[in-house]
């Protein structure tokens, strides 16, 4: 059965909540200290609207949304990172998706990619529970913070690179906060790799030149901090076998030993 969930109200020009750290304190609770650099960076992110087209296209599908989630009020904000600000390990995927993530508030919340990655989190003991449905469904992260070089959702999961660019600086800022104690990352797919590399080094690891290119099960040495390769956990990818649970197992199980993650 649907579950209506309480996210904020979105109109096409959406009015800013009465209290808009408020409602993101509500949707990630339990999710790490709200004082916090990152909870702050996070409560910047959702505020965002530097991408006109992508603000547009939030807002749109928000509105119009998909008839299986009518009773849902959509998120329809940009989408920020998840987990714990003391991370290990970080995920890096693309953009949210359009009734996933945009709908939910959370990452890889509400869609098949995020069944597929959660169930191997879960598997692999880096999540509590192996659903991810909802941002207020219990769901704790086991030393491993996930995010995206875009943080709204595209029209056909595909940003311009321009958009990219645009939204780099707060997975740059992220990657800041997280350095003390990130240890290894798992890029999935190659957009998020091609994005995540220019940020890694603004944020002041020592990025390969040339740059390494992405493959599936690639694994790259940066100063303290390993890097690895993995298909991207779309339908695509997961329908076709060209990723198998085995597959993403395995690369969560090696990135999750690689950040000393018990
Ligand atoms: S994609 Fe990033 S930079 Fe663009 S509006 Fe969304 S949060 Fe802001």
């Amino acid at each position: 059965m649907a579950v209506a969930h309480r996210a904020p109200a979105v109109s096409r020009v959406p009015p800013r909540p009465a209290s808009p750290q408020r409602t993101v304190r509500t949707a990630y609770r339990g999710r790490m200290d709200d004082s916090s650099a990152l909870a702050r960076l996070d409560r910047r992110v959702a505020d965002c609207r530097a991408c006109p087209r992508l603000v547009e296209w939030r807002e749109e599908v928000a509105r119009t949304k998909r008839a299986a989630f009518a009773d849902w009020t959509y998120w329809g904000r940009p989408v920020p990172g998840f987990g714990p600000a003391d991370a290990r390990l970080a995920i890096i995927g693309l953009a949210p998706a359009a009734h996933g993530g945009n709908r939910t508030g959370r990452m890889f919340t509400g869609d098949r990619s995020g069944d597929v990655l959660y169930q191997a989190l879960y598997d692999v003991g880096l999540a509590s529970q192996p659903t991810s449905v909802s941002a207020d469904d219990g769901l704790e992260l086991y030393g491993v913070r996930i995010t995206a070089p875009v943080h709204c959702a595209p029209p056909a999961n595909k940003p311009t690179p321009g958009e990219r660019d645009t939204c780099r600086p707060w997975l740059v800022q992220e990657l800041r906060l997280l350095r003390p104690t990130l240890r290894a990352v798992v890029v999935l797919g190659a957009f998020g790799w091609q994005a995540a590399l220019p940020a890694f080094a603004e944020a002041g690891w020592t990025v390969p030149r040339p740059r390494p290119a992405f493959a599936h099960g690639t694994r790259v040495a940066l100063d303290g901090l390993d890097l690895f390769g993995c298909f991207h956990v779309s339908q695509r990818n997961t329908f076709t076998g060209r990723l198998t649970a085995d597959m993403l197992r395995e690369v969560l199980r090696t990135a999750a030993e690689a950040a000393g993650l018990p």
